[in-house]
């Protein structure tokens, strides 16, 4: 039975669709905070909200993921500076991302995991790389940290789905999840020396490396080679257009890890199956 199904046999899907969405929107608003206040250096709790160009700080009302924007009509409500769109779309995202959890069919963690930790695992796993790709977006800057911890809760999440489905399935899923994390980080490096060699100027920042690392964590070999394939895919489209059209310079770098959180992401809500159908690799 898919989670999807055992879900909706204790909860109605029309009652926890909604909650999981405001819930994704609220994480969604901290995720805002994580992007705009961890590259400066700045604690992630103190102060509360506040306007960045006049300081004044949010009414609670303010903090409403989306319905403070749409309140505040994109304005800071003292200075009047513009509140970039950026912020409710996040919030959306996060939320449309944690309802897709609802949905998703990971084939990485064993045949009989447990459809409500697959689920929690889900949102942290969208959580983690949500605000990945926006610092990368922002700043071509994966932080070191972030893809350490997220790689070592991938492992952590591994085991603790792994091995209730008996020991030899815990140790195997383990193992090659580990490898994959190998995988990711030396083929991301060896990819980035040779492409480099081939450009004559760094092609692809060792973060990528880090960020490759932690997604072997969590989806294991076949998901992880999956996942990068949909990010050149995607890479190749989207980076083609942008110099097509002119929106991106010839030689202008341009982050690749948004990409790889996208496929990742993918890969966790669909399963292999769609995706090795793609490459024509399916059954
Ligand atoms: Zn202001």
């Amino acid at each position: 039975m898919s989670t999807d199904t055992i879900l909706a046999l204790t909860v109605p899907m029309s009652l926890l669709a909604p909650l999981v969405a405001a819930a994704g929107a609220c994480i969604g608003s901290f995720l805002n905070v994580v992007v705009w206040r961890l590259p400066r250096e700045e604690s992630l709790i103190f102060p509360g909200s506040h306007c960045p160009r006049c300081g004044a700080s949010l009414a609670w009302f303010e903090n409403l993921p989306v319905i403070g924007w749409l309140l505040l009509r994109g304005r800071c409500r003292h200075c009047h500076a513009p509140i970039a769109a950026r912020y409710p779309l996040v919030e959306l995202l996060c939320a449309g991302l944690w309802v897709a959890m609802l949905f998703a069919r990971p084939a990485g963690m064993g045949t009989d995991p447990s459809p409500w930790l697959l689920l929690a695992a889900g949102w942290l796993l969208a959580s983690w790389l949500l605000p990945l790709a926006l610092i990368d977006l922002d700043s071509l800057w994966l932080p070191e940290p972030l893809c350490r911890w997220g790689l070592l809760l991938g492992l952590a999440i591994t085991a603790t789905l792994g091995f209730p489905q008996g020991g030899v399935v815990g140790r195997e899923l383990l193992l090659s999840h580990l490898l994959a994390v190998a995988a990711g980080l030396l083929g991301f490096e060896a990819l980035s020396a040779l492409a480099e060699k081939a450009m004559g100027r760094p092609a692809l920042g060792l973060g990528d490396a880090k960020l490759a690392a932690l997604m072997g964590a969590w989806l294991g070999p076949v998901g992880l080679g999956l996942a990068v394939s949909l990010a050149v895919l995607g890479g190749a489209v989207l980076g083609g257009l942008g110099r097509l059209t002119g929106r991106l310079g010839r030689q202008q770098p341009f982050p690749f890890g948004p990409f790889l959180a996208a496929g990742a992401l993918a890969v966790w809500i669909g399963g292999h199956g769609p995706w090795l159908r793609l490459w024509g690799l399916g059954l």
